[in-house]
């Protein structure tokens, strides 16, 4: 993990970032929270377009099969 004010390395668990004495453990939790949150938003929409997207090609295959049939 990185400090979210200088942007050194630190350890794991460091609390606070011995670089610039930033509390670093509350912001980088609640920044990955939110990070996390949004990731999975974007994952269900995806996962929602390709469903989405596969039910229009198998349908459009079934179509041009019964067209060529
Ligand atoms: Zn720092």
């Amino acid at each position: 993990m990185y400090c979210s004010n200088c942007g050194k390395e630190l350890q794991k668990d460091s609390k606070i970032c011995p670089y610039c004495n930033t509390n670093i453990k509350v912001q980088y939790t609640q920044n990955t929270r939110t990070l996390n949150t949004k990731k999975v938003i974007i994952g269900v929409i995806i996962i929602i377009f390709i469903v989405v997207c596969g039910i229009i090609i198998y349908k459009l295959s079934n179509f041009t099969s019964q067209v060529y049939n």
